[in-house]
């Protein structure tokens, strides 16, 4: 995030000031404050900036925040809602004003959650103590009181009377066993009873049930001598069976030989700011459209699963995306679509409502559920199924009935053996796979997988380097004529001069190369290579004419720029137009519209020939065939493997038989050469010759090899 610069860059001061004018017009609204409007905007322009810059420090912290909290209580803007109010815009106007356009969102919104905690929890500490010292003063006197206790026995019963009954705090004394001696009517007040009512009972009847173990081990350990006083916050009982939460504090009063006496409680009535750090509580770990945990509440779960685990422990994790959510978002809107997040969040909770599962919404079309999964991989597994089948069920948000699917990633794993931010990454790594194998389903973590993963994509991001750096390198393999065994052409094939990892072949990068567009700039080099080396052989044998034969990629024939640059490349080495073949399979030649390529018209009247390569491996459309400026077809090699040693038996032998016979009939019927592929064997090489295959390229021949290679042979 950008370095806080009130001047200028990170957030502006007309900005701050706005934010803390507004600010003061919210808290002078709400509250009755002793400061004039221009001191307490002045006030509040201090503290905006103070959030500002925490918001916007290169490293994070909250506590600028919590400070802010506190100075608010000091300046006696003490009123629930002005925190409420201060809190609240922090989320929405603050995030808008303060934030710079290309910033982190999600790191912004994660920052603004833990300021308003901050904030919320400065508050409550300072008005918290600040009731403390009140309640000291009034101790104090109650402490006068126990003063005023003995002495009235002696004389001035009359004095501490008035303390007692006055008080508005609830002042009880109770005998060392816990019988209730004396309330106030504060006291009873709090809790419902009459004073008369209350005399002679124990307090432990008045315990909240889940605090009255607690609440007598204090109470013993006040009387055993181990503190003098003690302080909690607890729950009481009403008489009506109603919840009080209360701040209270216990302290023992002795006899003169310190034996203990008797105790005096006071209590306060804290349920209201309780109930509003509660609120505030929940308001930050929940998500506001959905009402499902947060991600900050599902981070804090899971940190405490693998702070809790055991060595058997196991965690699992559904990661849950809902398929072209984006489409919907953008062409029914915004409200539609959080209506639809709504609908979808709350199918989810029911769907695994009561296994112990959490789920949250981690932000966008994003769930997640975390699994609490006795039953290992099997548990999660069966979440999602739930998960997938609960999205997918008929929707109806408003008069639109919706088709939603989602994808979901599956880690499930000891804990031990992982950590939360490994689980995170695997569980969207995995989400990815689901979507690449087609969403609308799950997919399960392979650590395997993912290592190839990674590999594939160190391989993708070393490739542009590897081209300005020159480590690529073409072979040639040779093609020769079946009647004669003469080298008819050589088909160019590009290897990879690894640093690290050695020769690689085509098969292991020229996929990546597609996907990264980066192929049209390799193919180019390969096509300017080839040209060179024929033409050098050219030159130096001009009887040979033999064909160099290139591949060319899909996305290369599909480039606009693709004839241009084979002329370039004949131009520029001077190889002779008919010298050059380029191979494209069926699919590439019928480019992305679904018919053929434009292009291969002019490639065609540049005077080189075309092939279909791999043929038989698309979906060969022969009617297209008659009609496209194609030279020859080079079978594909499974054809060919089918043929063996002749006179072999084999019922699928004799079927690739006759399909490569049919096919050179074909190919013979629309005047095209025939190339057979991967030829292996010498018994291959005379069965293709039979069937009346022009020509033969495979093992058998030789191995792809370098140009000087082919250039020996030519000299021999
Ligand atoms: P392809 O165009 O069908 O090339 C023929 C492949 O068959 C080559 O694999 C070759 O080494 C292999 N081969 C040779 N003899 C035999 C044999 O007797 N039996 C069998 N089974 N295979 C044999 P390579 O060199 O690994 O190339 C694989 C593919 O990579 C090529 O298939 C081609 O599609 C692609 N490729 C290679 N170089 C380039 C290039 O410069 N540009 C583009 N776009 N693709 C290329
Ligand atoms: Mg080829
Ligand atoms: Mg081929």
């Amino acid at each position: 995030m950008r370095a806080p610069d009130p001047e200028g860059g990170g957030f502006s001061r007309p900005g701050a000031q706005a934010y803390a004018a507004e600010w003061a017009r919210a808290v002078r609204r709400i509250a009755f404050v002793p400061l004039s409007a221009a001191e307490t905007e002045r006030l509040l322009l201090v503290h905006t900036v103070r959030l500002g810059q925490a918001l916007a420090a290169p490293t994070f912290s909250a506590d600028a925040a919590e400070d802010v909290g506190r100075a608010l209580v000091e300046a006696h803007l003490t009123e629930p809602a002005v925190l409420d109010w201060s809190v609240r815009a922090l989320a929405d106007r603050f995030l808008a004003w303060v934030l710079p356009v290309q910033a982190d969102l999600s790191e912004a919104r994660e920052r603004i959650a833990a300021l308003q905690g901050a904030l919320a929890a400065g508050f409550a500490r300072a008005l918290r103590d600040r009731t403390f010292s009140q309640q000291e003063r009034i101790a104090r006197s109650a402490w006068q009181a126990r003063d005023a206790v003995e002495q009235a026995l002696r004389d001035s019963e009359a004095r501490f009377r008035a303390v007692f009954t006055g008080a508005a705090i609830g002042i009880g004394i109770a005998g060392v066993d816990g019988t209730i001696i004396d309330v106030n009517q504060s006291f009873a007040d709090m809790l419902g009873y009459r004073i008369d009512e209350l005399r002679e009972i124990n307090v432990a009847a008045l315990f909240h049930a889940d605090d009255a173990a607690g609440l007598w081990e204090l109470y013993q350990e006040l009387i055993e001598g181990k503190h003098d006083s003690v302080r909690v916050e607890k729950r009481y009982h009403r008489k009506d069976g109603s919840v009080v939460w209360t701040d209270l504090a216990v302290s023992l009063i002795r006899h003169d030989d310190g034996r203990p006496r008797f105790t005096v409680a006071m209590i306060e009535d804290i349920t209201q700011r309780y109930e509003l750090q509660q609120r505030l509580r929940f308001q930050a770990l929940h998500d506001p459209l959905t009402g499902l945990p947060n991600r900050t509440l599902f981070f804090e779960t899971l940190a405490a699963v693998f702070a809790g685990a055991g060595p058997e422990q196991r965690v699992g994790l559904c990661f849950i995306d809902l398929d072209g959510f984006k489409a919907i978002n953008d062409s029914l809107g915004h409200d539609l679509g959080d209506r639809l997040l709504k609908v979808v969040a709350r199918r989810l909770a029911d769907c695994v409502a009561g296994r112990g599962h959490l789920v949250a919404r981690m932000g966008g079309d994003e769930f997640v559920v975390l699994v609490d999964s006795d039953g290992g991989l099997d548990d999660a597994v069966e979440v999602a199924e739930l998960a997938l089948a609960a999205v997918s069920a008929p929707m109806h948000v408003g008069d639109q009935q919706l088709a939603v699917s989602a994808s979901i990633g599956i880690v499930e794993c000891p804990a031990a053996e992982t950590s939360a931010s490994e689980l995170m990454k695997a569980a969207d790594t995995t989400l990815y796979w689901a979507k690449a194998e087609g969403r609308g389903r799950w997919a399960v973590y392979d650590p395997e997988r993912s290592a190839a993963d990674i590999a594939r994509s160190a391989l993708a991001a070393g490739l542009p380097a590897a081209l300005d750096r020159g480590e690529f390198v073409v072979h040639y393999q040779p093609i020769v004529s079946l009647l004669d065994r003469s080298l008819v052409a050589v088909e160019a094939l590009v290897r990879w001069q690894h640093p690290e990892l050695g020769l690689i072949g085509p098969d292991r990068f020229i996929g990546l190369a597609e996907e990264t567009g980066l192929i049209v700039q390799l193919g180019a080099w390969v096509l300017k290579q080839a040209c060179r080396d024929a033409e050098s052989w050219h030159r130096a044998y001009p009887r040979t004419r033999v064909i160099v034969s290139v591949n060319l990629a899909a996305r290369q024939a599909d480039d606009p720029a693709i004839v241009e640059t084979v002329a370039e490349a004949l131009q520029h080495t001077g190889l002779p137009a008919e010298l050059l073949q380029l191979e494209l399979t069926e699919s590439a030649v019928m480019g992305t519209a679904g018919e053929p390529l434009r292009a291969l018209r002019c490639l065609a009247d540049l005077g080189i020939r075309l092939a279909i390569d791999d043929f038989g491996t698309g979906y060969s459309n022969l009617a297209y065939l008659r009609r496209l400026p194609i030279h020859c077809l080079k079978l594909a090699g499974p054809f060919v493997e089918g043929i063996r040693a002749d006179g072999a038996d084999d019922a699928a032998d004799h079927r690739d038989e006759r399909i490569v016979d049919a096919l050179v009939r074909l190919a013979h019927a629309l005047e095209l050469w025939v190339t057979a592929e991967a030829v292996e064997t010498e018994a291959q090489a005379e069965r293709l010759r039979a069937l009346r295959c022009d020509t033969g390229q495979g093992r058998w021949f030789g191995v792809p090899v370098p140009a000087d290679h082919i250039r020996a042979r030519l000299a021999g």
